[in-house]
């Protein structure tokens, strides 16, 4: 009897026939193709990522990034560029030695809060310390200094003492400052941080910053609601300032007024309401929040304390890096499910004619290497992906 198998000899025993159909068999279903398909993606996605400064320091991140429905962002030096420069001075009447209208007051102001903020490192310190270099203000002695984390500082100027911070701080010390409320808020709602100024146990005034949003922000915050995150800022300013902040980067969601040790509870409750959530942050005080969240993404220009407490490292330090970063995750994922369709399309369909003898091993063989070779091009042309 002729055989339907081409290359099995007709006078070929039945056993010939069930061991050529064996290797090929063999041959065919070695997972090679679907072992390449997941790592291969991620190699090229991971690549890719850091060609364009995304760091993936946490293989997870690229598969849990895809399914974010929350992006939490921190204010200062992540939504904005976090160098803060002073724009107004406030005196109040209460303030010896010199009126209102006198310039010298405004120093005079500059000079107290200045010589207290010498002993801070948070980034307003830094705005008022270097307002007052530009004026060549001299600096008094600071003594007892004492910071309160999210409220502000206090101490000894040349034995008076100046208390700066916000609202919980001049209540906390007892300060009433109603006499300058109408321009707090005025300020804040011109997206200032406003810290007020107290000498002698009374209020003196208000000095207010303003930070410039990173140039690429409104857009990053636009493409992620188009991509249907729900976007919130997370922030220990005050509601005033925070909010018009989010008002002109376009943040759904403002949380503000966060005491830096409940940052984590804050992205606990995202997490229960709306679900997966990624958490962008620069600041020390960040890292638990960036570790709480499902993927931590730090500003690369931040503190390292952030990016060591993080998935992912934006080495831009640009908000845009954010999609790109979601992009990324997608596009592998997308890749990775192509690259185990066609292994498993290749084995369905090989499998079946390899059992009838039909496949001659050698030519499963060949097969076998086309599919690898298949999965592995297909990888590479992630490199295209537009992130
Ligand atoms: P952010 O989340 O913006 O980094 P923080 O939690 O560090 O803010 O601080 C919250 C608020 O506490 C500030 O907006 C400011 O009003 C006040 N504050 C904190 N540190 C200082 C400081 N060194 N000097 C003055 N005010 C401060
Ligand atoms: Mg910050």
């Amino acid at each position: 009897a002729s055989s339907f198998v081409p290359w099995v000899n007709p006078s070929q025993d039945i056993l010939s026939l069930a061991i050529f159909a064996g290797i090929a068999v063999l041959v065919i279903a070695c997972p090679c193709a679907l072992g390449l398909a997941t790592p291969t993606a991620l190699m090229v996605g991971s690549g890719l990522g850091a060609e364009q400064g995304i760091l993936i320091r946490n293989g997870e991140a690229i598969q849990t990034m895809k399914e974010i429905k929350a992006g939490v962002f921190d204010k200062t030096g992540t939504i904005t560029k976090g160098r803060p420069e002073v724009t107004d001075i406030v005196v109040t009447p209460l303030f010896p030695p010199l009126p209102k209208e006198d310039e010298r007051g405004v120093d005079e102001l500059l000079r107290y809060a200045a010589s207290l903020e010498a002993g801070s490192e948070h980034p307003l310190a830094t705005a008022i310390v270097n307002s007052a270099q530009d004026k060549k203000i001299r600096l008094g002695s600071l003594t007892d200094f004492t910071a309160i984390a999210g409220h502000g500082v206090s101490g000894k100027i040349d034995g008076k003492s100046v208390i700066v911070g916000n609202r919980k701080m001049m209540s906390d010390s007892g300060i009433d400052f109603s006499a300058v409320i109408n321009d707090l808020h005025r300020l804040e709602d011109e997206a200032k941080t406003a810290m007020l100024v107290a000498v002698d146990g009374k209020i003196a005034g208000i000095i207010a910053v303003a930070d410039t949003l990173k140039e690429d922000s409104v857009k990053a915050i636009e493409e992620l609601k188009e991509m249907g995150l729900v976007t919130v800022m997370l922030t220990g300013d005050n509601k005033r300032t925070a909010e018009a902040i989010a008002k002109k980067v376009g943040i759904s969601r403002v949380i503000s007024e966060v005491l830096p040790q409940d940052k984590v509870s804050e992205i606990k409750r995202v997490q229960m309401e709306i679900g997966m959530t990624a958490m962008v942050g620069d600041g020390i005080n960040d890292a638990p929040a960036l570790t709480q969240a499902n993927v931590g993404i730090a500003i690369g220009t931040g503190t390292d304390i952030a990016i060591e407490a993080s998935d992912v490292t934006l080495v831009r330090g640009e908000l845009s890096g954010v999609v790109s970063a979601i992009r990324l995750s997608r596009a592998t994922f997308k890749k990775i499910r192509q690259n185990l369709f066609w292994a498993y399309f290749y084995n369905t369909i090989a499998i079946p004619i390899a059992i009838f003898g039909l496949l001659h091993p050698v030519i499963a063989e060949a097969a076998m290497a086309f599919s690898s070779i298949n999965v592995i091009t297909n990888s590479m042309r992630l490199r295209k992906a537009k992130l």
